[in-house]
């Protein structure tokens, strides 16, 4: 025993009998005493266990840690008079090991519960310990605590684990619940929740909070927001953070004292979640059992949790909307396309429970694109809302109403009104109602219709025969002059809607090459690089000039010359991109759009080798855009026609993404290797925060299926700013450059682009 009350098998015990000595001695102990202090000062744990694992030596904080005053209540005492079983009986091994095999133990990762409950994680050394002469006399340890690091390797482990359950579309409620058992470990003792804020904006409703009182949660779902409605309730209503210390004495809670003395909490930090534009999604709170401020880091772990909480929030309400635009026109929020079948299908269940017929009407705006000319977009939108308003008003529960596209749109009319005199008067009423006058931002329009109607069973029994029976009537309702409507009349059918002038001239163009192709870049938005372009056919028309696809490729899809043209433009292009190569121009993919004529007839994909072999093309260099509904009408086929063009190299890419009606699921089966996002959400993006949702979306669940993603029209900095930020992997519009001739493109190729009009 020295004078610090110890046994030290390092002590130097030589004795000492001069004044030399003494002094000696005495520098020694003084050494000894401040060696003491240092080892005390240090806040990891520094121990010395004999060959019995006995402590013979601790510092102060470890001592202090096991609940002992002093150091020297520890010196005796093994780790099991101080730790549960199996932790002791670790420590022991451990100490045991080192002796026997005479390596140190260093930074092994140890959990201990400290007499107090505290629950620690410890990085500890262990060396073996000898004496002057050699012998072995124990152990010396030193433990660092890691407790924070740990909490924090969990906070970021976790946090990665909510965010995969975002991108794995989990349910919403799993990810918030995960979200906030994550908080609650970190804060011990304290209760986390999340409250959503209702479509209304006014009310609040329960979204996760596993430790909260059930019934305490079940009072607050439904709780209307306000200036002093509880921490949460206010601070959805503020849109700011809500820090409430005291419950009790706090004047935003009194109302709410029953509840907090029901769930037992006295203090509440509420932070609004909000949308990446600012909107406030809902609340993030943490309860605590006493009164109590937060310190900094909470304040920073509640921030973090309220964004994670906002991705969460925004991702799913975005996937919520991809699914309804999947089967709803966006405008006016009817049905689509891919809906008909459907609601053909249900009319006709309770037309034969009534023994009634369907009527299936073909509707379509007179001179609507003149209006949009005239007006601009926001106007023709305007008015087909409201045509369409009025269709379902007239129509009421006696069918429904859905929107093909442009002006055009199909009525299903069933149960009493389809009786004949019945929907006679309807189809009066209706073109009545239509012409009523519409008054838009201060101009008065004057929009009719023209309809065309077959019916169920006398002029077909399923969907497409009835839609192309009614088609046919309604252009007869055109040809008649407009504004009427015209019931389906086989024997007439026989004359084609089609423009037959047009159809001839396109005969003639193709016999004297008027058509030819422009090329637009398509760039990698990561690195500039030009990576491919678009074909795009034109016709030098003889009169009218130069002549856009929209003029006249539908005339050529009715008419049968879309075979003739569609092969010519896959010549042209296929040829085009082998003297590119053959000029030793860096590659670039050639995209050729083809036409869902195309693509269904038979032997198009031995017409696609046939053109391939005959220009020596590297197939791998082509590649043909393919529309969604394309794929959807004959998902078979369509896979069997793809995969035979996919063993050659040839790619696919889906063109005017999220405007057709594949469910997104059927993606998967199909052979194709990019998805080009349609305009229209690239322009809404840069617009709006729910836009910008939904081209993330896109883009997050192309990369999901392993697709590249092309973003289609882009015109302006703002929306290619976005589009870099979501991670978008390309990009092609007039910002970067217009359809361009050949010998323009010949520029471009290798070049990067890193400014507009470079
Ligand atoms: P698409 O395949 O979606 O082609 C993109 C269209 O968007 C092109 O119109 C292009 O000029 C235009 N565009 C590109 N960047 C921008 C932009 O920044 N802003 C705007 N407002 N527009 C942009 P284009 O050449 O008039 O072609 C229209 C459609 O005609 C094409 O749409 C495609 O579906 C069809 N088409 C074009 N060439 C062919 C062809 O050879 N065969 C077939 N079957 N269809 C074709
Ligand atoms: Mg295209
Ligand atoms: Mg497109």
């Amino acid at each position: 025993m020295d004078e610090l009350g110890q046994t030290s098998p390092v002590t130097p015990t030589e004795s000492v009998d001069n004044a030399e000595g003494a002094k000696l001695l005495n520098a020694l102990r003084e050494e000894k005493a401040w060696l003491r202090i240092m080892v005390d000062q240090v806040s990891d744990y520094m121990f010395v266990k004999d060959t019995q694992c006995r402590f013979i030596m601790a510092n102060r904080a470890m001592a202090q840690d096991l609940g002992y005053d002093s150091a020297e209540d520890l010196i005796g005492r093994t780790d099991l008079e101080l730790y549960a079983f199996p932790i002791a009986l670790a420590f022991y091994r451990d100490a045991k090991q080192v002796m026997r095999t005479d390596q140190p133990i260093i930074d092994k990762e140890e959990f201990v519960v400290l007499p107090n409950g505290t629950r620690r994680w410890l990085a500890s050394s262990k060396f073996p310990l000898r004496s002057s002469t050699g012998e072995l006399v124990g152990v010396f340890g030193i433990s660092r605590d890691i407790t924070e690091r740990k909490k924090s390797d969990r906070l970021r482990d976790g946090q990665a684990q909510v965010l995969e359950m975002i991108s794995s579309s989990a349910p919403l409620s799993e990810a918030l619940d995960c979200l906030v058992r994550l908080i609650e470990d970190q804060l011990d003792g304290m209760l986390g929740s999340i409250l959503l804020l209702d479509e209304d904006g006014v009310h609040l409703r329960h979204g996760a909070a596993p430790s909260l009182d059930p019934e305490y949660c079940k009072l607050v779902d439904g709780v209307a927001i306000g200036p002093k409605v509880g921490s949460c309730g206010t601070a959805a209503f503020r849109g700011e953070q809500v820090i409430v210390y005291d419950i009790q004495t706090d004047p935003l809670w009194q109302d709410f004292l029953p509840l907090a003395e029901l769930a037992g909490v006295r203090a509440c930090w509420s932070i609004p979640i909000l949308s990446l534009a600012g909107r406030v999604l809902g609340t993030f709170a943490i309860y605590s059992r006493q009164p109590v401020a937060p310190g900094p880091s909470e304040l920073r772990l509640i921030n973090d949790t309220a964004r994670i909480a906002a991705i969460a929030i925004e991702r799913k309400r975005a996937e919520e909307q991809i699914r309804f635009l999947a089967h709803h026109d966006p405008l006016t929020g009817l049905p689509n396309r891919s809906q008909l079948d459907d609601c053909l299908r249900q009319a006709i269940r309770r037309s034969d429970a009534l023994s009634h017929q369907v009527a299936v009407v073909f509707l379509d705006l007179d001179h609507f694109k003149s209006v949009n000319d005239s007006f601009g977009h926001a106007a023709g939108d305007q008015l087909l809302v409201i045509a369409a308003e009025r269709m379902k008003a007239n129509l009421g529960k006696d069918g429904v109403v859905l929107r093909l596209g442009g002006d055009e749109f199909v009525l299903l009319v069933s149960g009493d009104m389809a009786r004949q005199d019945a929907l006679q008067a309807f189809l009066v009423r209706l073109r009545a109602a239509i012409a009523e006058p519409v008054e838009i931002e201060g101009q008065t329009f004057h929009i009719t219709c023209s309809m065309g109607i077959a019916l169920y069973p006398n002029n077909g029994t399923d969907a497409d025969t009835l839609l192309v029976h009614a088609d046919a009537a309604m252009y007869g309702a055109k040809q008649a002059g407009r504004n009427t409507f015209e019931v389906y009349n086989p024997e007439r059918s026989a004359e084609s809607p089609t423009d037959l002038v047009l159809l001839e001239e396109i005969r003639i163009g193709l016999a004297r090459d008027e058509f030819s192709l422009l090329y637009q870049p398509q760039i990698d938005l990561r690195t500039g690089r030009v990576l491919g372009v678009e074909a795009l056919v034109r016709w030098q028309h003889p009169d009218r000039g130069l002549l856009s696809p929209d003029m006249f490729i539908p005339v050529a899809e009715e008419g049968g010359l879309i075979n003739a043209l569609g092969k010519q433009v896959l010549k042209m292009a296929c040829r085009q991109a082998r003297n590119w190569q053959q000029m030793g121009l860096p590659p670039v993919t050639m995209s050729v759009n083809v036409s869902a004529r195309q693509f269904t007839q038979r032997g198009w994909a031995d017409q696609v080798k046939g053109i391939l072999q005959k220009t020596g093309l590297d197939p791998s260099m082509l590649e043909l855009e393919l529309t969604e509904s394309m794929l959807m009408r004959n998902v078979e086929q369509a896979i069997a026609t793809m995969n035979e063009l996919c063993a050659l190299g040839v790619r696919f890419a889906i063109d005017d993404f999220g405007t057709g009606y594949s469910s997104l699921s059927a993606l998967r089966s199909f052979p194709v290797s990019r998805l080009k996002i349609d305009q229209a959400f690239v322009r809404d993006a840069a617009e709006d925060s729910s836009g910008r949702g939904i081209a993330e979306a896109i883009i997050s669940l192309g990369h999901k299926l392993h697709l590249n993603v092309i973003a289609e029209g882009v015109e302006t900095e703002e929306q290619l700013e976005f589009l870099r930020e979501s991670d978008c992997d390309e990009a092609q519009g007039f910002l970067i450059a217009k359809p361009l001739p050949a010998a323009d493109i010949e520029r471009w190729i290798g070049k990067i682009w890193d400014q507009p009009d470079a």
